[in-house]
């Protein structure tokens, strides 16, 4: 890509924009440009302190320029399921997963992970989700599915975090299939994946794994030096389990047999109480809230503000409902006031789970100082159409992230100096229209497997 236009060599300078940091005392720059240079941010300084010539300028005035956004747990083979009418309807939590997604991950193919997750990454272009945490399975076609993924992310330009999910739901030789496609993806990524590319050891949730199968994935994750990605207690019936089955809640499970730790993620942790929180905080455990998910499920919603006054670092993920973190921040915000029957709770635990621990997050995995503009950092940028209608200000700024920014379309989209997409047109060598087309015909061959 060298050289070539929209490739990583380009040196942009996004000029005229109000500059949304997001990082650390002047999260506002009003008068400012920024240069973005080999896959970095160059230089953010005064218009006259920036370069006039030798650059490529993209005019951001009437937006602002902030970071792209990271979803720190998704998973993209749900797209397949949009409109599906076929699963009998769920009175609780496993009933979801038994009628919908039991049945429909066994029928996935390899070609149904890979248009599914490049679907939702073009999408995740389009809402400025630059980073995306994956959490995948494909029981009948594990083998190559995680490098399909990556294929995807390769052809998008978005960061991927891989993980499959590995579970005893389908058997032992299903289980170990999902500990070696997880060792794959860790050795790829390492091999070729670069900066866009990071793996986890996915596992999918206690209740469906064995002590034997906890101890292969934790004893693997520690030999390849990375962390895991689990479910956890997302609904009441996961403790209910784990305490009949083997005496422990759920996170005092995963901690004997090794699981936890800083560079795993447990998604969801609906149904923790005083202690397991305490212990996913010294575990220095990332959490990720998924609301929507949850509210959907009826499971309940996650009580982050306890998670982050005991010091547990809490991200915001969307579980696939969608790409847009910002719609999920919304609904993070107004489930946290009605659950605690008080709309003045919540509002600094919901958006710092978004801008300060999904960079945390980041950081951890993939080394960078991802989700904050930074000089140095990397070029991860979006442009959203937003001219504040009231001052906006460090004190102001998330007000305005809430309640207008999220109501705003992007415009441009940048990923490690790569132009994804300007003007609200990609700029990908994708043929999105033939993509929906084939999705389509693959959704239409699922649904009649289903
Ligand atoms: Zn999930």
């Amino acid at each position: 890509m060298a050289g070539k236009k929209g490739g990583p060599a380009d040196r942009l300078l996004i000029e005229n924009g109000l500059i949304l940091t997001l990082d650390g005392e002047n999260p506002v720059l009003q008068g400012y440009g920024m240069l973005l240079e080999g896959g970095r941010v160059a230089k953010i300084a005064p218009r006259r302190e920036l370069p006039k010539r030798g650059v490529r300028r993209i005019d951001a005035r009437g937006k602002v320029v902030m970071p792209g956004l990271i979803n720190a747990h998704m998973h993209f083979y749900s797209t397949l399921v949009r409109g599906l009418g076929k699963a009998a309807p769920a009175h609780d939590f496993n009933g979801v997963l038994r009628n919908l997604w039991w049945r429909l991950d066994r029928k996935l193919t390899l070609d149904d992970c890979y248009y599914s997750a490049l679907l939702m990454m073009i999408a995740a272009v389009r809402h400025g989700t630059t980073t995306l945490i994956d959490h995948h399975a494909s029981p009948a076609a594990i083998a190559g599915s995680l490098e399909r993924i990556a294929r995807a992310g390769g052809e998008t330009g978005l960061r991927i975090g891989l993980a499959y999910e590995i579970s005893d739901r389908d058997g032992p030789q299903t289980a170990a299939a999902g500990l070696a496609e997880n060792a794959d993806a860790v050795r790829f990524c390492r091999e070729r994946g670069g900066e866009h590319l990071r793996a986890l050891v996915g596992l999918h949730a206690a209740f469906t794994l064995s002590d034997e199968t906890l101890d292969r994935a934790a004893a693997m994750a520690a030999d390849l030096g990375v962390g895991c990605h689990i479910h956890v207690a997302e609904a009441e019936s996961d403790q209910a389990y784990n305490l009949e089955r083997y005496g422990l809640r759920v996170v005092e499970r995963l901690r004997r047999h090794g699981i936890l730790g800083e560079k795993t993620i447990a998604a969801h942790a609906v149904h923790v109480d005083r202690e397991e929180i305490e212990t996913l905080a010294a575990s220095r455990t990332m959490v990720v809230h998924n609301p929507q998910s949850n509210l959907n499920n009826a499971v309940g919603i996650a009580d982050i503000v306890a998670m982050k006054s005991a010091g547990v670092l809490v991200g915001l993920g969307t579980d696939a409902m969608t790409v847009d973190m910002l719609e999920e921040l919304r609904v993070a915000l107004w489930a946290q006031h009605y659950g605690r029957r008080d709309p003045s709770q919540g509002f600094l635990e919901a958006t710092s789970a978004l801008f300060s621990g999904n960079p945390a997050i980041g950081e951890r995995l993939w080394g960078l100082p991802l989700g904050r503009i930074r000089e140095g950092g990397p070029a991860d940028v979006i442009l959203v159409d937003y001219d504040p209608p009231t001052p906006l200000d460090a004190g102001s700024v998330l007000g305005h992230l809430v309640f207008g920014i999220s109501q705003s379309a992007v415009d441009t989209t940048i990923v490690a100096g790569r132009v994804l997409m300007e003007n609200k047109k990609l700029r990908l060598d994708i043929d999105e229209e033939r993509v929906a087309a084939r999705s389509r015909e693959l959704a239409a061959a699922l649904w009649m497997r289903f």
